[in-house]
């Protein structure tokens, strides 16, 4: 990529060059923007392309306002709206949201019930049990069984949760709210909705797994990388449609170390243990909430559930790699992975999805 750019403003400067000896003016293309901020706990990247420069970086400039606001707002363990609502929620009092939380929470609903909830962001308490509620990873010993066994046996749900326009209350006093595995993918949305409400036709948003695009790169696609959880490299490339997302959870990142021992910090609702046997899940859709979720709701499903649990949320583009390496892909994903390098670093297993699948009645 940056040999390409020199190479570009090599022939450019030559253009330019040219153009002067010729007498003639000409006008110079729209550079590419990049800004980073760093929220969610991971940095993100905004770049545009053929923009003015400062009708872009007023844009961008917006939306970076806009997700440091949305950061506080939507913060698990910090004081903030989620904060408040979560006290609310455990003394059994109503609490009113502002109008985006309350639509993210309405999303989030009905996700977690799609997921059967195996995506469920009313787990919040196992995830701070766990030691999540960090911004370092925890060390120590596990939390006890029966603090384990105890939270599950109350049952936080998602479908506990009474949303009538932005007043929020939640009929089991034991859900917490932690919108930790689909906030990325829900912020970026919104973020995408705000950029091209500025008039940027052409920009790709990068926050660390999740990316999410609008338009393209010229004349071609937006092309990103997934990352090798193994090793430093790529697994494939992938040309992103005019506004696609492609998310991925991975447990290389984020986990609990006892003895050497790696614990996810993505917790099955049905046990409160962490998830095990996946490595990553990367989903290709055009709702980067949706992609987030089901990408988290399928590490949890693991390998033998994971395409029933696609089907329900309707998702069609997903990728799975297990701990020993193997690489799983739908026949919508594996139409888009483009080997690097010569290759994929394992052979790609097409695996169908089932048709039929009802997703569950959302109440
Ligand atoms: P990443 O943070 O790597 O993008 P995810 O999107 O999978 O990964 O989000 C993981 C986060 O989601 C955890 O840190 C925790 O806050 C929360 N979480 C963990 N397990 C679940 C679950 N089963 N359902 C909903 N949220 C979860
Ligand atoms: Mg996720």
């Amino acid at each position: 990529m940056t040999a390409g750019r020199t190479a570009l403003r090599l022939s450019l400067a030559g253009l330019a060059l040219a153009a002067v000896v010729a007498g003639v003016r000409l006008a110079q293309p729209d550079p590419d923007i990049r800004e980073t901020f760093f929220v969610f706990g991971t940095l993100v990247e905004i770049e545009t392309r053929g923009v003015p420069e400062d009708k872009a970086r007023a844009a961008i400039a917006k939306v970076g306002h806009r997700l440091q606001q949305i950061h506080h707002d939507w913060h698990a363990w910090r004081p903030g709206r989620l904060e408040s609502l979560n006290a609310a929620i455990a003394d059994g009092r109503a609490f009113t949201v502002d109008p985006a939380l309350a639509d993210l929470l309405r999303e989030g609903r009905q996700l977690a019930c799609a997921s059967g909830g195996l995506f469920d962001p009313a787990i919040g308490r196992l995830i701070e049990v766990w030691g999540f509620h960090a911004d370092t990873p925890p060390e120590g010993a596990a939390p006890p069984d029966a603090v384990l066994d105890a939270l599950v046996a109350r049952h936080p749900r998602m479908t506990d949760l009474r949303i009538s326009g932005t007043e929020v209350r939640s009929d089991n006093p034991a859900v917490q709210l932690d919108l930790g595995a689909y906030a990325k993918g829900a912020a970026l949305d919104l973020a995408a909705a705000d950029l091209r409400a500025e008039g940027i036709e052409n920009a790709v948003l990068n926050a660390g797994g999740g990316v999410q695009v609008i338009g393209r790169h010229d004349a071609r696609p937006w092309r990103v990388a997934i990352r090798d959880p193994f090793q430093w490299g790529v697994v494939a490339a992938v040309s992103l449609h005019p506004d696609e997302a492609l998310h991925t959870s991975g447990n290389y990142e984020r986990f609990f170390d006892q003895g050497g021992v790696r614990f996810s910090h993505i917790i099955d609702p049905r046990s409160g243990r962490p998830m095990q046997g996946i490595v990553s899940v990367s989903v290709l859709d055009t709702s980067g909430a949706r992609a987030d979720a089901a990408a988290t709701a399928l590490s949890v499903a693991g390998p033998a559930d994971w395409p029933k649990v696609a089907a329900a949320m309707g998702v069609h583009a997903v990728m799975m790699i297990t701990d020993d390496g193997t690489i799983y892909a739908t026949p919508a994903m594996k139409a888009r992975l483009e080997p690097v390098d010569g290759g994929f670093p394992a052979p790609v297993h097409v695996v169908d999805l089932p048709t039929g699948v009802v997703s569950p009645d959302c109440p």
